[in-house]
């Protein structure tokens, strides 16, 4: 029986589903201060469908046992988490170099991360499209980014009709262009003078 050991840097479990062997791999990630969890995987089997109607005690020629190797495995419930810092060891544990090339990779998905939420920053309709993932990127990379601190208590804005920077909806006066957005509580406070500045209705962001 052949076995094959997977690492993976990530700090959660994945479970990753399959139509083979037990159906359900459990890739351990890493807790506390590890730096890695392990996860062994063995060979397993496959079941060919044989097209003679379900399979069960009266049918056991429903399916044909297909071998998969524990390898084979590895490399199929891996695939595609790289960037997560999950992958095969050559031996029962990762080396120093496996561990720094998978380092490598996970910062290198990090930093596309990091770009991605850059973007998503940019309007503020895609804000609430960033996840912790993100923030947990930008983390990882010791990079200061105002999108990792809002959270879920973003502030509300709107978006001046004048300027069309995004400022407090309570505001009376645009603190950019100074448009007088309330002008009845603008002069309540004194902000603005008879005829200053072009007065524009409040409209709210959608
Ligand atoms: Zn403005």
């Amino acid at each position: 029986m052949e076995t094959v050991t997977i690492a993976s840097m990530h700090r959660h479990d994945m479970t990753v589903y399959r139509s083979y062997g037990q159906g359900i791999f459990r890739i351990k990630g890493r807790s506390g201060d590890e730096l890695y969890g392990l996860t062994v995987v063995r060979d397993c089997f496959d079941k060919i469908d044989m097209g003679n109607g379900p399979s069960g005690p009266k049918n056991p020629n429903a399916t044909y046992p297909v071998p998969i190797r524990a390898i084979d495995v590895a490399k199929d419930v891996t695939q595609g988490y790289a960037g997560l810092g999950i992958f095969i060891c050559k031996g029962e544990k990762p080396t120093i170099e496996e561990l720094r090339e998978a380092s490598e990779a996970v910062k290198k998905e990090a930093s596309g991360k990091v770009m991605e939420a850059d973007v998503l920053w940019e309007k503020p309709g895609t804000r609430v499209e960033i996840t912790d993932f993100h923030r947990d990127c930008c983390k990882l990379l010791g990079l200061e980014r105002e999108w990792v601190y809002t959270q879920k208590e973003m502030k509300p804005v709107v978006e001046c009709p004048a300027c069309f920077t995004e400022i407090d909806p309570r505001a009376v006066v645009c603190p950019n262009c100074r448009a007088v957005l309330d002008r009845e509580r603008a002069e309540e406070f004194g902000l603005v003078a008879a005829g200053a500045g072009p007065i524009v209705s409040k409209k709210k962001n959608g």
